[in-house]
């Protein structure tokens, strides 16, 4: 029996509601599959820790997560809970330095029975991922803004040849095995604005260097040309990589094409480790209210089985993993389930309800 500590942020807001029933439903998959246990353990950090403690992210807690071989994260953050210098409190993107945590790894793809804002029968067809760098860019640590004089503001972007050739690595890493899974439109699409800035001219200099090394058919965009792309024909994308800010926004796009945040799932992975979560943040507008859709949660939960399966060659992991994502599809197949924020009444107790079904029905 193969054993894995996993280290369990609920965080702020929604992240209370939609932690406990992933974690759940995780222990039923496990169960089915056999050979492999869950042993969470649940960690403090969050605007609400620092209310609580003063600090957003305790020491404690980043040395268990660190110590565990994958970290669950729900959602932090509280837009009226502030640092004295005015900035919500982030200790996910903490997370991410300190983890060297370089690739946001955002797979989009459509739920049948999911209503999209597209109308075009197609929109079935969309399934691409897009990868984020998650530690440099616009929100590298080390180019903090300036305001000088409530008069001039500044910003730097960075870009090292270091992260982006990991970064592109672990992109075609990603083409690669989609590639074994007849996944994708087969192609690597590096996502910048290199006809005006430097610093994109270097980061897709870097993509083509690394792009050398593997057999995918690569090519870029710019990002404003990317953005409306991803309105008029977004199944024609398979692998995207981009730089932090592009990624950012591009990701809130990509989700509004399958349902919303409540349908996005992610990861950030770094060489040694991995946080799971959902696109979103804590909605502090419907906490507490029964209102959250826990699927992007869900769906996280089954990326966090899938790199476990993958790092350990696990098959059990890998199945487990696999039975979630099936449970999802078939949970949302009929077109019945409508979750709130599509307008329907379907919430917190009747998604997980609907989940839960369908895995215990599924076959292993
Ligand atoms: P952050 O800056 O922390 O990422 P955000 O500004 O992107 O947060 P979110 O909290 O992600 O905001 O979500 C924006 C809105 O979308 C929420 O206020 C909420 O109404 C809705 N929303 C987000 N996640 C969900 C969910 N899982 N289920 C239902 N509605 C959601």
């Amino acid at each position: 029996m193969k054993e894995y500590s996993i280290a369990v942020f609920p965080g702020d807001g929604i992240g209370h509601e939609v932690t406990p029933p992933c974690v759940e439903l995780m222990h039923i998959a496990c169960d089915k599959v056999g050979g492999l246990n869950l042993s969470p353990n649940t960690l403090a950090a969050g605007a609400d820790t620092y209310v609580q403690t003063g600090t957003a992210l305790p020491a404690t807690s980043v040395e268990q997560a660190r110590a565990a071989d994958a970290i669950l994260l729900a959602a932090m953050g509280d837009p009226s809970v502030r640092y004295p210098d005015g900035t919500e409190i982030t200790p996910q993107i903490e997370l991410r330095f300190i983890l060297e945590l370089y690739a946001g790894v955002r797979p989009v793809r459509s739920i049948p029975g999911v209503p999209v804002p597209l109308g075009d029968k197609r929109s079935a067809d969309i399934d691409f991922v897009l990868i984020r760098e998650s530690i440099e860019g616009l929100f590298a640590p080390e180019a903090k803004g300036t305001l000088t004089d409530d008069s001039v503001a500044t910003e730097t972007l960075v870009i090292t040849r270091d992260v982006s050739e990991k970064l592109f690595n672990a992109t075609f890493k990603i083409w690669q095995k989609r590639q074994k899974q007849n996944r994708g439109t087969n192609r690597v699409t590096c996502v910048d604005k290199a006809n005006v800035f430097g610093a994109f001219a270097f980061f897709r200099k870097i993509f083509y260097e690394v792009a050398k090394g593997y057999d995918a058919p690569s090519d870029h965009a710019y990002v404003d040309a990317m953005a409306m792309h991803l309105v008029t024909r977004p199944w024609d994308f398979d692998v995207m990589v981009t730089e932090n800010i592009f990624g950012d926004i591009l990701s809130d796009q990509a989700a509004a094409l399958v349902g919303g945040m409540g349908y996005a799932p992610s990861a950030d992975i770094g060489d040694n480790h991995a946080v799971f979560q959902p696109c979103h943040g804590s909605a502090p507008d419907i906490a507490g209210k029964g209102l959250a859709n826990p699927t992007a949660m869900f769906l996280s939960g089954a990326m966090l089985l899938e790199w476990l399966g993958d790092k350990h060659d696990d098959q059990h992991a890998l199945q487990a993993a696999e039975l979630i994502e099936r449970a999802v599809f078939k949970a949302f197949a009929s077109g019945t389930l409508r979750t709130c924020e599509l307008g329907g009444n379907s919430g917190l107790a009747d998604v997980t309800k609907a989940v839960t079904s369908a895995l215990k029905e599924l076959a292993v």
